[in-house]
């Protein structure tokens, strides 16, 4: 199969009784799976929807997710998973850049779309979709009401199928449209060259703990599918769930960015939880500690996978393998890889050339995985993707043995707990306040997080301002995680000639000895 369409008919057909999915007490089979999206798909239509729609999905994960997902590309429109972390601004934002035509929403974020509503330029019909405890009544009613025959309208690899919103340095998110050979070209490439990758298999249950807003979550769960595995919803993150998943339903291949796997190894349980069912462990999608990765090794004790790329290259593109994570610790284990077979990678200076070994500039990769661009923004598409490199943002090198070592972020991107926060929209809110003269918004290492938001701000002369007013202030104006976690006064900033805030100088004596 080479299209989500075609994989799901196939896994119908050929392991139609096998689970697909399991969420909490639901365990729904592949031959199920392909009828309920169908009917999705039927319902759609009738809907309006056409090739090229697109549809919103704003809930928090379970089967229904997944059944949207391929119901919507068996209408061949394009779904946009909205982060449901984000305000309600942010949500309004993408829906209307996305022309959502149909969105899905869960109970739990009624509040948020009535408070939008009237301003939702393009939505013309909004489906409930998931309450507290799985599938939402209006959702089954409308599903089951759809037939479940399959849809005639034609399909190919090249089809866009997700639309997932990326945030700029600017501040406005571009929606990065992915085709169905995002999800299956690398991989079969890999096969077809003897690279068994994660070995993943039809016997194998898959821990779906990473969000499916996320690229990665999404690919993960496609991958499991792809070879008939059964996949573990989880609705949302919680790291004594994921736990106890593990042991009960014997899970053997487990994904999770670099601040779950924290929260994991600081929950209790996990001292006695049984993890001999594990075979395989992927992680990344931001950096990681030595001091993590160490204990993670020792108590999963399996082959572990780092992987690095970003939505733009359709997950991941660059892989480090189970050889090379040793104890005691080897230089490689500092990178994040080698390209994937199929994949090539590239450092540049400023002048777009490609510099030697060990050099830094900026990374670029071209993947089979790469996006179709991004949606109604040709200039920024032009900017990033240049005859098929993606151009990272990332500044790191290349070693002579052909591994990726990332350095620093080009664009002073921030990412806390897996989420990328860039400075500029923050300081944009801060600097509205009127005690507020000037303000630099940084990311600073923390244990937990990844790292954390730290705002630098300088007061209107003759006045007073509180942090927690500050804090306050930024309630409902951008989403919670991008909320100064803590807040210094200065009595002014540098800044370069042409006045450009000196991030470098600033972040220096928080990164000593870390970077
Ligand atoms: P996203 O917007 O979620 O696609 O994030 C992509 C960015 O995450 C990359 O450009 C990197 O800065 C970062 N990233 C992804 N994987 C890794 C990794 N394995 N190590 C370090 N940073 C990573
Ligand atoms: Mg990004």
């Amino acid at each position: 199969p080479e299209t989500l369409v075609t994989l799901c008919n196939h896994q119908a057909k050929i392991r139609g009784n096998e689970t697909a999915f399991l969420f909490e007490d639901k365990e729904i089979t592949y031959r199920q799976f392909d009828c309920y999206t169908n009917q999705v798909a039927n319902g759609l239509i009738k809907e309006g929807v056409k090739e090229g729609t697109r549809v919103g999905y704003l809930a928090k994960d379970s089967i229904c997710g997944f059944e949207i997902l391929f119901g919507t590309a068996k209408a061949a429109a394009v779904l946009i998973t909205v982060n449901w972390r984000l305000s309600a601004k942010e949500i309004l934002y993408i829906l209307n850049n996305g022309a959502a035509e149909v969105l899905f929403v869960g109970e739990e974020f009624f509040d948020v779309v009535a408070s939008i509503a009237e301003e939702l330029i393009t939505v013309r019909k909004i489906i409930c979709c998931k309450g507290t405890h799985g599938e939402y009544q209006e959702y089954v009613q409308w599903k089951e009401e759809q037939s479940s025959l399959e849809t005639r309208v034609t399909h190919t690899a090249e089809t866009p199928v997700v639309q997932m919103y990326t945030s700029g340095t600017t501040g406005s998110p571009k929606g990065v449209q992915l085709a169905h050979y995002s999800f299956f070209s690398l991989l079969q490439g890999m096969y077809a060259k003897g690279d068994a990758w994660m070995n993943l298999e039809s016997r194998d249950t898959l821990l779906l703990s990473l969000p499916m807003f996320h690229i990665g979550g999404l690919w993960w769960a496609i991958q499991g599918f792809i070879v008939g595995a059964k996949g573990i919803v989880l609705e949302t993150f919680i790291a004594w769930k994921a736990l106890e998943y593990i042991e009960k339903l014997k899970v053997t291949k487990v994904a999770m960015v670099p601040a779950m796997v924290q929260f994991v190894l600081a929950e209790p349980a996990y001292k006695n939880t049984d993890f001999s069912s594990v075979t395989g462990f992927l992680y990344g999608g931001s950096p990681i500690t030595p001091a993590v990765m160490r204990i993670a090794m020792k108590t999963f004790d399996c082959d572990f996978f780092q992987v690095y790329g970003m939505t733009e290259t359709g997950n991941m593109a660059v892989c480090l393998r189970p050889e090379d994570h040793t104890i005691p610790w080897n230089e490689k284990m500092k990178s994040a890889g080698k390209p994937l077979p199929g994949v090539e990678a590239k450092v540049i200076n400023f002048k777009h050339q490609s510099v030697p070994p060990n050099t830094i500039g900026e990374i670029c990769l071209k993947s089979p995985s790469n996006m179709i661009g991004y949606w109604n923004n040709t200039k920024a598409t032009q900017e990033t993707m240049i005859d098929g490199w993606i151009h990272t943002g990332d500044a790191g090198y290349i070693d002579e043995d052909g591994y990726i070592f990332i350095c620093d972020r080009i664009k002073d991107m921030i990412i806390c707990s897996g989420e990328n926060i860039y400075p500029a929209e923050i300081e944009a809110v801060l600097s509205e306040h009127p005690s507020v003269k000037d303000v630099a918004v940084i990311g600073i290492p923390d244990d937990q997080w990844g790292e954390v938001v730290k705002a630098i701000i300088v007061v209107q002369p003759e006045q007073e301002i509180k942090k927690r007013a500050l804090i306050n202030f930024c309630r409902g104006k951008i989403a919670d995680y991008k909320i100064p976690s803590t807040i210094s006064f200065v009595p002014s900033l540098p800044r370069n000639p042409s006045g450009k805030i000196l991030k470098r100088e600033l972040r220096a004596p928080f990164w000593k000895g870390l970077e």
